[in-house]
């Protein structure tokens, strides 16, 4: 993000010459070959904005700023052309340390300019491991030609890097490393590019990235380091399954119950999401078969009765199906649109196995995040509402059904119940009931 006296720029830049580190997608970009032309139009474009309280100017791009393949000579020569004539008394751009080179950085010896470079984690092991294509040596010599040529070093370090098996003792060693090296650092919430290997590690569960506390844990001690930067960006992450790896997730099995894309959206429920601050009553409603739920005829009967009642917007409407629990707001995202469990299929074992895993799964959403009420409309045999039962018990939750069973004692329709006029007139009486208190 742009301060008013730093402005921050994305250029379009390409495919990184490199393009291998496991985490990255930059070198899978195609279709874009950067010219002078169409650089220095791009940053002629960003230098409108640049206004007398300009006095730093960021440039990022996908791979290396001192690699002319992604930046010609002549646009490297146009920024500082440009940062000259707006009077920019600082510039960062980002590089490997294979561009970094005493005719490289010639064009920049009048500007007050900072390298950034991506080291990761300072150990050849690990390097090799994440594919980073640079050894410790190689950066350490990039540091050293940076500074004999009046440039500052900015280094960025992942706080957990994959085949790390002790990440605090690994961090320690980095930013020791990396301090003697550098005018700064930022320590990186590691999240890979979806189209990158590593998301594989990710997708296997042999990989998670770390949420806030750990975050702030394992960098606490660099707090009151001014060097030493956390970077929280990350943190706005939601997991995106690529492309070419999603598939068609339909049968009532082991397998789709408890599927590593299940999983890792469970994961991101329970450590990184923060409900909607409005909502402060939940409601737990059933899946359906169609999707997204909304569009299902138990949906849009539900909503029709709750939609224009004056706190429907302190409802958080969340589903429980074999996903696990799916907030309302999720719906229409990959996997969740996209599966389908036929309850015919289910067996005696199918079933017990579905309401302990999801009996889990609501413990886990609702020990992480509070309500003011809890409520929800289901059928009293179903598995969802046996397992939310038996977690709201476990966590001492008083739990307001809303489904009135009472209205069937003698006979239950043949249709979906929940459907039913009469059940419906029950759930929104005793709602606005429950919602007075
Ligand atoms: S992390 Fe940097 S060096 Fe590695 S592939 Fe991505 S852009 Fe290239």
């Amino acid at each position: 993000m742009s301060s008013e006296k730093s402005k921050t720029f994305i250029l379009k830049s390409g495919k990184c010459s490199w393009g291998n580190c496991i985490y990255c997608g930059y070198g899978k970009i195609e279709g874009f070959t950067p010219t002078t032309e169409n650089v220095n139009r791009d940053l002629d474009g960003f230098f409108k904005i640049v206004d007398d309280t300009t006095e730093t100017v960021k440039i990022f791009g996908s791979g290396s700023f001192l690699d002319e393949k992604q930046f010609p000579i002549d646009s490297q020569k146009h920024l500082v052309d440009l940062c000259k004539k707006h009077d920019i008394k600082k510039l960062l751009f980002e590089s490997r340390p294979e561009f970094i080179t005493d005719e490289t950085l010639k064009n920049f010896k009048d500007q007050d300019y900072t390298v950034a470079i991506g080291l990761e984690v300072a150990d050849n092991k690990t390097l090799k491991d994440i594919k980073k294509g640079f050894t410790v040596e190689q950066f350490e010599k990039a540091t050293d030609t940076i500074h004999n040529n009046n440039g500052k070093v900015r280094t960025y370090l992942l706080v957990n890097p994959p085949y790390v098996k002790d990440i605090q003792d690994s961090l320690d060693k980095s930013v020791k490393f990396a301090l003697k090296h550098s005018d700064s650092i930022v320590l990186i919430n590691l999240y890979p590019h979806s189209s990158a290997e590593m998301i594989n590690l990710y997708l296997d569960l042999k990989w998670k990235p770390l949420d806030r506390k750990q975050f702030t844990e394992i960098t606490a001690k660099w707090k009151t380091n001014k060097k030493v930067e956390p970077d929280f960006e990350t943190f706005t992450f939601t997991p995106r399954i690529p492309e070419k790896l999603k598939c068609e997730l339909k049968g009532a099995n082991e397998k789709n119950l408890t599927h590593p894309y299940y999983e890792i959206w469970q994961d991101y429920f329970q450590r990184f999401y923060t409900p909607p601050k409005v909502k402060d009553t939940i409601l737990f409603l059933p899946c359906a078969f169609r999707k997204p739920y909304s569009q299902s005829k138990t949906h849009r009967e539900i909503l029709k009765r709750i939609q224009n009642l004056h706190f429907y917007a302190r409802l958080h409407q969340v589903m429980i199906s074999n996903p696990g629990v799916i907030p309302r707001e999720f719906e229409s995202k990959y996997p969740f649109a996209h599966y389908d469990w036929p309850e015919w299929q289910e067996t005696a074992d199918l079933k017990k196995q579905y309401t302990e895993v999801t009996q889990k799964r609501i413990e886990d959403y609702l020990k992480a995040h509070r309500y003011k009420k809890y409520m929800c409309y289901f059928k009293h045999e179903s598995e969802s509402y046996i397992a939310l039962k038996n977690a709201c018990k476990k966590l001492g939750i008083d739990l307001i059904q809303l489904f009135d069973k009472t209205l069937y004692e003698d006979k239950m329709p043949e249709t979906n119940v929940l459907v039913e006029r009469r059940a419906l007139d029950a759930m929104v009486h005793r709602l606005k009931k429950e919602m007075k208190k």
